[in-house]
């Protein structure tokens, strides 16, 4: 059986879905048969970069084009299906890409063979040494006429900035959830599957953008007796929920935390983990910054999290960013106890000044109401309210030193006299020890005037 990605991989550009401006500098290219010397294809894993090249070249070397497309009909079209045609050649780079290599590529890129172009496209071409970059600069400045290269990659940062500067570089994006759905759709009436648009929603979410993963998803599926959701949970456990209880409960509840960690941590490796950790706490982010483009399930996840966590998720992105050099070190289990704490002491909100983030003057219009409770009578409390009570008593606490801060008047220093006004207490009432302890920068910060006995 030939696998849905292969069998359905597109060969002319109308099949392309969701790259429609790429597609349509390609097609414009073919029309007026002009072309640069090097394009670049980026985007991520299984986007379709490879497919686009190999539509691109077909198209030029087609010997008459429909609609720009390549026809399938002529015989350079049929050399080209059959992975025979003498003007182009596919390489991966992970396998051919030192300098000797690239100069093997001109030479053969020198000599025209039946067809007047001659296409040679560099797969993850992000694995291509530096010398070989540096023989490829020099390859492109001087390259024929009838040359072309085209390079794929999933991560154009780690090409020479001089070679990118010379391609056409063209950016392949994640496709809509909507436009993998239809062609999902598309493929099941196709192959007489029996399926629910509900499962299908699913799996053009689930493969986040990624048409082939979407493909691949609903091939492995196909083999059951519908496509379901039920059997779409079946085969991929869903940790969507297990991953929001983990974060929501940090610095909460520890236990629960830990528990659910175990619940799922045989399924998934630490990477998966992460990443799966990595990309709610992104989307919180996102939330709280008020995108909200989730479907309705996800984006209540999300309300909650930003309920709970707040102006810290953008700071505890950055720690999760940040987390690979401890990770190795110090495990997951471990990291979840040292987040747990980091949220207890409210460490991820303290680099947030106050005014950036909505939500945070929220908490400072909440906070005159909070309880002050003694420890005695917090420790009577359930472990949860407790948390909330301390939480509030912090925020408080900062409320009242940026209240400190914004008294500070506009002309300051003060002049001399008026620093020591009734507000701040005087002088002449102050020990030495007090008036040392209390002149902040010139000025007395407020204190309880002693009092005469
Ligand atoms: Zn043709």
């Amino acid at each position: 059986m030939i696998r849905f990605s292969r069998k359905y991989r597109p060969v002319i550009f109308d099949d392309v879905i969701g790259q429609d401006s790429v597609v349509k500098i390609l097609r414009a290219s073919v029309d007026k048969k002009h072309y640069v010397s090097a394009y670049l294809f980026s985007g991520l894993q299984g986007i379709g970069k490879t497919t686009l090249g190999r539509i691109f070249s077909n198209a030029i070397l087609c010997d008459s084009p429909i609609d720009n497309n390549p026809c399938h009909k002529c015989e350079s079209c049929k050399l080209f299906a059959k992975e025979q045609h003498f003007g182009y050649r596919e390489l991966d780079a992970a396998s051919f890409s030192g300098k000797e290599d690239m100069k093997q590529l001109r030479d053969e890129g020198a000599f025209l063979s039946v067809s007047d172009k001659k296409i040679i496209l560099l797969d993850e071409s992000h694995d291509i040494s530096t010398a070989g970059q540096d023989a490829l600069l020099k390859q492109i400045e001087q390259c024929p006429e009838h040359l072309i290269y085209m390079f794929c990659t999933t991560n154009p940062d780690k090409m020479a900035p001089t070679l990118r500067e010379r391609c056409m570089e063209l950016q392949l994006f994640s496709v809509e959830p909507s436009i993998i759905f239809d062609r999902l759709k598309y493929i099941c009436e196709q192959e007489n599957l029996n399926y629910q648009d509900d499962a299908l929603v699913l799996i053009s979410e689930k493969s986040k953008g990624h048409v082939r993963s979407a493909l691949n998803m609903l091939e492995k599926i196909s083999y059951l007796d519908e496509i379901s959701v039920k059997n779409l949970n079946l085969i991929y456990k869903d940790f969507e929920e297990d991953i929001f209880e983990i974060v929501a409960n940090l610095g909460i509840d520890l236990s629960k935390v830990l528990d659910t960690y175990h619940s799922i941590s045989s399924y998934l490796s630490a990477t998966q983990f992460y990443n799966l950790m990595l990309s709610l706490v992104n989307d919180a982010v996102k939330y709280l910054y008020g995108y909200d483009k989730f479907s309705e399930k996800y984006r209540e996840f999300l309300r909650k999290l930003k309920e709970i966590h707040g102006s810290s998720l953008p700071e505890f992105l950055d720690y999760l960013i940040k987390r690979d050099k401890y990770i190795e070190k110090i495990g997951i289990q471990s990291d979840l106890v040292i987040l747990h704490s980091k949220f207890e002491i409210n460490s991820f909100a303290k680099q947030i000044p106050l005014n950036d983030i909505k939500i945070q003057n929220q908490s400072k219009k909440r906070a005159p109401n909070v309880k002050n409770l003694s420890f005695t009578e917090l420790s009577k409390l359930d472990v949860n309210e407790r948390s909330r009570i301390l939480r509030e008593q912090r925020m408080k606490h900062k409320a009242e030193q940026k209240e400190e801060k914004e008294n500070v008047p506009l002309n300051w220093p003060l002049p001399k006299e008026k620093r020591l006004g009734e507000n701040t207490g005087s002088r002449e009432n102050l020990s030495a020890e007090e008036f040392s302890q209390n002149l902040v920068g010139g000025r007395v910060a407020r204190v309880k005037p002693v009092v005469n006995p």
